[in-house]
């Protein structure tokens, strides 16, 4: 099999999830957003997953996400960063990144330009993992809609180890007390290879799927 034939295999098999888990949550399968997570592989990858008609990419590092942006411009992609967001590097992740999902701390906000960006949240109560807590979470949205950038909504991980259909409950949840003060957030993005199900029972509007479609990555990343 040529890695063209794998990939396409491999998205068609995610494709067909996405479809089954919408259809057992009642909802419609155009409305969810699949986001391939590129992180690690190859700009060949990428110009193979745009043929298949994915449209919109996740990247974790600011320097492998501008480098990619970059040689693969001639591409209709949106990127999404989707990484821990440096302070050192918000303005360069600006520049090549169309949504950044991983805003979770005011500091961030003057430094990122007119973006639309998605508000992380911790919801396994640790820090170090990214995340805003959910207590703050409307003061931090509030920062954002002051400032000139557009508040798309939200962005969780399920906690490592932990329950992720329990997770994504909670974070439907803080959805729906951002929505009640800011109706256009609409976006919820949630679940990953591993349980893109429970995220699109709760309400995912954008899943982030890596593995299952482009192999598994080297540890660390
Ligand atoms: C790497 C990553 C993903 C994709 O994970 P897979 O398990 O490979 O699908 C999704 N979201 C974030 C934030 C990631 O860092």
């Amino acid at each position: 099999m040529t890695r063209a034939q794998e990939i396409a295999s491999n998205l068609a098999d995610v494709r067909a999830r996405i479809h089954k888990a919408a259809k057992s949550a009642g909802r419609d399968p155009e409305t969810i957003t699949l986001v391939a997570v590129t992180k690690t592989f190859p700009e060949s990858d990428i110009e193979i997953l745009a043929d298949l008609g994915i449209t919109d990419v996740g990247e974790s590092k600011e320097q492998e996400g501008s480098r990619k942006a970059a040689a693969l411009s001639h591409l209709p992609l949106r990127w999404h960063f989707i990484g821990q967001l440096q302070r050192n590097k918000a303005a360069r992740v600006a520049k090549w990144a169309s949504v950044i999902q991983s805003v979770d701390r005011p500091e961030l906000i003057g430094l990122l330009d007119s973006r639309e960006v998605l508000l992380q949240i911790n919801l396994d109560g640790q820090e170090g993992r990214g995340g805003v807590a959910p207590e703050a979470m409307l003061s931090l949205a509030d920062a954002v809609v002051s400032s000139p950038l557009t508040l798309g909504g939200l962005m969780a991980v399920a906690p490592l180890g932990g329950d992720a259909d329990a997770a994504f409950a909670r974070l439907a949840d803080l959805h729906r007390q951002l929505l009640a003060a800011h109706p256009a957030a609409r976006t919820l993005s949630a679940g990953m290879s591993g349980d893109l199900e429970a995220a699109i029972t709760h309400g995912a509007t954008h899943v982030r799927i890596g593995s299952s479609i482009l192999g598994s990555r080297p540890l660390l990343q």
